[in-house]
């Protein structure tokens, strides 16, 4: 440490909000160069290539194939995908001398798609997974946290590439299952929520998130181990549905009656009740409340037509029993902002103990509740599934319920907890093999054409997700698995008696293969153990005092606990 190219804080940064932030920068981790960049000074780089290590093992063991794109890119290949435009101000784009534009990656899908069109054109060729551990680059309109929220940071991005659905699938769960032992191996607490509509059909995207108070993703977590992304569905605030006086539908869900396609259908055959809209295709009803009047009844009931595409409603019977005027469109729910629903259950009993008036076959209803949580500032959207009561972290203060499927599930309470993104595995399907025509030569000679999932990892955020789980007031405390070094030699007093015996144990620790930092400085003692709780290292090994009596400390980090070990045979105990 006399010679090591670190310097430690007493104070924590003035811009540092969050724990791994503040120790990150005082134990010499890392250096602020502008907002969300960042330098890596040489124990923060150590930690780096330690977590890439671990991220790289488990991408070669699952397949996937290493290669590095330039960050620098053209603008063209953004352009066919239209991303040049659409990713609106995240983006850095520059030009270059000639007055050419350029981008800095912010991820790499049109890249990959281009270099698998470019080598291969046999379905013999496929499947395969190509991946890169590489910098990229978004002007974040927060840069927050340090590293956590950087303008630069370092991810892991691969492509799975197939012939069928069913090997986008099978590449998908493999990234699932890579993704649990990667993350476990690095000691974290995460879980993995649903992040789209997947809520109650198929996953097509899932976010693996780090639990931490500081995290800004808040995630629901259900019963029967079931989590979900409310990231989408904290506000906007619920739709002023007049409930008061107006009893919630019954509506019967029977597997072999039309769609929502019929109801479009019917809305579209009777101006009067869809508000004179034209309604031109399946999916463009997918999120609408309509209120209905039963043929003789005088109380409107109210009936909400659900996510895209798995919502059945017995329209026969609808339409058998109402008059056209009695269907009206009453409010298009703003559900394309919030692509999926969290799954949990909240059964007629907890409604009715909210104050809102539920009438439902309790077989059959399932619905959307707006869910004001105990803190009183988000809402929350929670699906209501077949009568089983479920009681909310919160007061309902809406609710719409339609006809649906149960879900599995069990009963319990709705917990909402905060967490950080570290990795999302998506299935893209067709969308970019679209855009640049990537085809494979089928066994017919006729072109099939590809099927692609992006699965993305923060490298450099979980040096800090790490730190954020793992430090106490004293400082950091690194797991094993990514400390900078194995054992911290505290060299405590200025002898030259202390200074060869520091040494000599730490060469020995060496010998047993350990990676060791030795503090050979000529500060106090009391300094010496300061940094090195601050730096974290998981075994401190105090050579003091009792190196006379043939005595050395062990320290072990995270419990704290203290022995003494006889100098002799002390690198073997340690090892
Ligand atoms: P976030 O929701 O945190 O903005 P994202 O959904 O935009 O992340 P992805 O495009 O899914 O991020 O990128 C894959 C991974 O890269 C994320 O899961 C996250 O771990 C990491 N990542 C994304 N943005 C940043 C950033 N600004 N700084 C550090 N890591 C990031
Ligand atoms: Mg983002
Ligand atoms: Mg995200
Ligand atoms: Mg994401």
């Amino acid at each position: 440490m006399s010679s090591l190219f670190l310097r430690t804080l007493r104070e924590d940064p003035a811009d540092a909000e969050v724990p791994s932030h503040k120790l990150l920068v005082r134990a010499g981790y890392v250096r602020r160069v502008a907002p969300g960049v960042y330098s890596w000074l040489p124990l923060g780089l150590k930690v780096l290539r330690r977590i890439e290590a671990v991220v790289r093992e488990e991408m070669d063991a699952m397949g996937g194939q290493e290669i590095q794109f330039p960050a620098l890119l053209p603008r063209e290949p953004y352009e066919t995908t239209n991303r040049w435009t659409e990713y609106g101000p995240n983006l850095f784009r520059l030009k270059d001398r000639k007055g050419s534009d350029y981008l800095l990656g912010p991820t790499h899908e049109e890249l990959f798609t281009l270099a698998v069109k470019g080598e291969y054109s046999s379905y013999k060729d496929f499947p395969v997974v190509l991946y890169q551990i590489q910098n990229k680059y978004r002007d974040e309109e927060r840069p927050r946290a340090g590293i956590l929220r950087g303008r630069e940071f370092l991810m892991k991005d691969s492509y799975s590439f197939d012939l069928t659905d069913e090997g986008l699938a099978e590449s998908y769960q493999r990234h699932r299952d890579t993704y649990v032992r990667m993350f476990d191996r690095l000691g974290l607490n995460y879980v993995i929520v649903a992040a789209t509509s997947g809520a109650m059909g198929g996953s097509a995207s899932e976010e693996f998130l780090a639990e931490s108070a500081t995290g800004e993703d808040t995630f629901v977590r259900g019963p029967g181990g079931y989590a979900a992304n409310v990231e989408a569905v904290t506000t906007p605030a619920p739709p002023q549905i007049p409930l008061e006086g107006l009893p919630v539908a019954q509506v019967h869900h029977t597997p072999d009656t039309p769609t929502i396609a019929a109801l479009v259908d019917f809305l579209n055959a009777h101006p009067e009740s869809s508000a004179g809209r034209t309604f031109t295709a399946a999916d463009t009803l997918k999120n609408v409340l309509v209120k209905i009047r039963q043929p003789g009844a005088t109380d409107w009931e109210l009936l909400g037509v659900g996510v895209p595409g798995d919502r059945e409603v017995d329209m026969k019977r609808l339409e058998a029993s109402l008059e056209p005027a009695q269907v009206e469109l009453l409010e298009e729910a703003d559900f394309a902002r919030n692509p999926f629903l969290v799954k949990g259950y909240i059964g007629p009993g907890a409604l009715a103990a909210n104050g809102v008036r539920f009438l439902v076959d309790p077989r059959i209803v399932s619905g959307t509740a707006w869910v004001t949580g105990a803190d009183k500032a988000d809402h929350h959207v929670v699906d209501l599934v077949c009568g089983r009561d479920f009681t909310p972290d919160g007061t309902i203060e809406a609710a719409e319920v339609r006809a649906g499927d149960p879900s599995p599930g069990g009963e319990g309470v709705l917990e909402a907890a905060r967490g950080i993104e570290i990795g999302h595995i998506f299935q893209l399907g067709r969308k970019y093999a679209d855009a640049f025509g990537l085809d494979a030569l089928g066994p017919d000679s006729k072109p099939v054409r590809i099927t692609m999932g992006s699965y993305g990892v923060g490298v450099s955020r979980l040096v800090a997700v790490i730190a954020e789980q793992s430090h106490d007031e004293h400082g950091l405390v690194w797991p094993r698995a990514v400390a900078p070094y194995d054992v911290h030699v505290v060299v405590a007093g200025k002898s030259a008696e202390l200074l060869a015996g520091g040494e000599e144990i730490a060469a020995e620790l060496e010998r047993q293969g350990l990676d060791v930092i030795l503090d050979d400085r000529k500060a106090s003692p009391g300094v010496k153990f300061a940094d090195a709780e601050l730096v974290g290292v998981p075994t401190i090994v105090v050579v003091g005092r009792g190196l006379a009596d043939g005595k050395v400390e062990l320290k072990d980090r995270a419990s704290g606990e203290r022995t003494e070990i006889a100098r002799d045979g002390a690198a073997e105990h340690v090892a």
